[in-house]
């Protein structure tokens, strides 16, 4: 059966391999006899599934002692609360907001404490990244309990191309739609979190890292659900209750194979090859229009459209004639969406820019 071109923003597509070794195993876990859907967390086997997820992501990843790696549920989303619940401790943090997620999350945090917005682009209709300089400013202070970014804006496709510096204030990304697309320096970080859906595994698993150090300090709010409290779920190995035994399964999978196909390190090369040639496909045309200025495109997340509507319509129905899926814009900002994660091959994205260029063909003479 012949697999489409998906540039879906997640759920996203997944290394074929990895779903062919999960599909051989999913019946006989390794001569266990059961599924591994079927199998106790706390049996030694899941054990050993959860510590080798961890052991690679670390290795991928880069993450020193000094951190620690949960495998949560409740999706990036969950941690909009989490977040607060945990680390704002003197009542006071720093957001930015950039796009729809941001916005979720600063308005999540404001259930919290109080929440100061640092910057925001929503003048410009969120086309690019604020400048950081305002930022730093207020840093500077030392009074926030943390700064919070989105560091890759799915909806909009703008990224940060550099972070904020932001001093002694830990510094916290919602890094969802760039997690393992490029290296990552974990140290500038108090924590980051990514729904794995994205880039990392299936739905339904949520992968934070954070500084042991913010963990130690101070208690979570006693506000937090006991599942949600980072200090308790790190003492029980992310396993207070029941995890997601297959997502955790099947995101050690994903890591293994970031591992072998180059590293953190050819991820980003291939991921920003892949975006060239699309940006450079929008760049020459007359019939597409970008939507990310130059200095904050995502390469993670292509984002454009037609002159018209009708246009965009038309070319979402020709994409899904020739096999090229996941192509529609996100409501919020109308038009096309590329999401070329890690697992989108370089032949995925030469199919589609071949159709943007015979659609560009078709189109531009009348
Ligand atoms: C998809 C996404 C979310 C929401 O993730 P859920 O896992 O559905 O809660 C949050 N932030 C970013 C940047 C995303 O891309």
């Amino acid at each position: 059966m012949a697999r489409v071109h998906n540039f879906s923003a997640g759920p996203a597509a997944l290394p074929e391999s990895v779903l062919r070794e999960a599909a051989d195993e999913l019946v006989d876990f390794r001569g266990s006899g059961m599924s591994i859907l079927e199998m106790s967390h706390r049996s030694s086997a899941f054990q050993e599934v959860i510590d080798d997820a961890e052991a690679t992501l670390r290795r991928v990843a880069g993450i020193p002692q000094t951190y620690r790696v949960l495998f949560l549920q409740g999706g990036a989303t969950l941690q909009f609360a989490g977040v607060p619940m945990n680390l704002m401790r003197r009542g006071g943090a720093g957001y930015v907001v950039t796009g729809l997620f941001s916005k979720k999350a600063q308005q999540e945090a404001m259930r919290y404490g109080k929440v100061e917005v640092l910057a925001t682009g929503e003048g410009c209709g969120f086309s690019r990244i604020p400048d950081l300089a305002p930022i730093e400013q207020r840093a500077t202070a030392g009074d926030l309990d943390y700064i919070h970014i989105c560091q890759n804006n799915t909806v909009y496709g703008t990224m940060y191309h550099e972070l904020p510096r932001c001093g002694e204030v830990p510094l916290v990304a919602d890094v969802s739609s760039c997690f393992l697309s490029m290296p990552l320096d974990i140290e500038r970080y108090g924590l980051v979190y990514a729904g794995a859906q994205k880039n990392a595994g299936p739905a339904g698993v949520t992968v934070v890292i954070v500084r042991d150090e913010l963990l130690i300090q101070d208690p979570a709010l006693p506000c937090c659900p006991t599942y949600l409290d980072y200090r308790q779920q790190a003492n029980a190995g992310s396993m207070l209750n029941t995890p997601n035994t297959f997502g955790i399964y099947l995101c050690g999978k994903v890591f293994k194979w970031v591992e072998d196909h180059g590293g953190l390190a050819g991820m980003e090369a291939r991921n920003r090859e892949k975006a060239r040639l699309i940006y450079e496909a929008l760049d020459r045309s007359r019939v597409f229009h970008p939507f990310a200025e130059p200095g904050s495109r995502s390469i993670s997340n292509v984002t454009f459209r037609c002159t018209t509507p009708e246009l965009d319509a038309a070319f979402i129905a020709g994409a899904r004639e020739r096999g090229i899926e996941g192509v529609k814009g996100h409501r919020a900002v109308g038009g096309m969406r590329a999401s070329i994660y890690n697992a989108v091959s370089l032949e995925d994205v030469q199919a589609l820019v071949a159709y943007m260029e015979e659609f560009e063909k078709s189109h531009r003479s009348n």
